[in-house]
């Protein structure tokens, strides 16, 4: 294993994902929504997301910068960032399949929303979210550099906790009790790791 094996591997699974994200997308497109919870918050909490994830370690397999951070890459360590991409990569297929049409980048509504409480979305409530915070170790895991590995990490948890508490309110607002005894049921992202209020 070196360094620029382990940076291709990060690299092959963003293309994965991207190309899991294809027909969901044109999905999306195609969709109406019939309410929206964007603005310029989600926009922030969007790019964070965007930058820690693609940016930071798209300049620095681009470019190397920052060269000063980098460390010698431990082969253990891009090996279980291996197997942890290859259970993201799992989570963003499951979750798409799942939640079908409901799905958006952001916070919509859409018309004939539905209510997913059924396959991996009974134990879990925010199963995709869960693939992205592995998404974000996993690249920790494969670059060796101090500040490009972890940034996923840091740019998804931006998004994670700016964006998670307005998502349920949410989906309490338009499914009422039925959501509210589905969160007592379920976890977060850790299985019946549930959020008691
Ligand atoms: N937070 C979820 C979904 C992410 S996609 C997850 O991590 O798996 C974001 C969109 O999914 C939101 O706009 C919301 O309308 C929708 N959504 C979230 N949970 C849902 C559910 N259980 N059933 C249907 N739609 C859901």
């Amino acid at each position: 294993m070196t360094a620029t094996i382990s940076k291709l591997i990060w690299l092959a699974f963003g293309i994965v994902w991207f190309v899991l994200r294809l027909r969901p997308r044109r999905h999306a497109r195609e969709t109406p929504v019939r309410y929206s919870g964007r603005g310029a918050r989600e926009v922030l909490l969007l790019a964070a997301a965007l930058t820690g994830l693609g940016i930071v370690p798209g300049i620095y397999l681009a470019t190397h910068v920052p060269r000063f951070a980098d460390y010698p890459v431990i082969p253990a360590l891009s090996y279980a960032g291996i197997a942890v991409d290859l259970a993201s990569a799992w989570l963003f297929y499951r979750t798409h399949r799942e939640l079908g049409r409901n799905w958006s980048v952001s916070l919509d509504l859409r018309e004939r929303h539905t209510l997913v409480t059924t396959g991996i979305y009974a134990t879990v409530r925010h199963p995709m979210y869960a693939g992205f915070w592995l998404m974000g170790l996993a690249q920790a895991l494969l670059l060796p550099n101090w500040i490009a590995g972890p940034a996923g990490l840091v740019g998804f948890g931006i998004l994670y906790f700016g964006r998670v508490r307005r998502e349920e309110e949410m989906m309490v607002a338009a499914f009422g009790d039925e959501y509210r005894a589905y969160m007592r049921r379920t976890g977060r992202v850790v299985p019946w790791l549930s959020w008691r209020h």
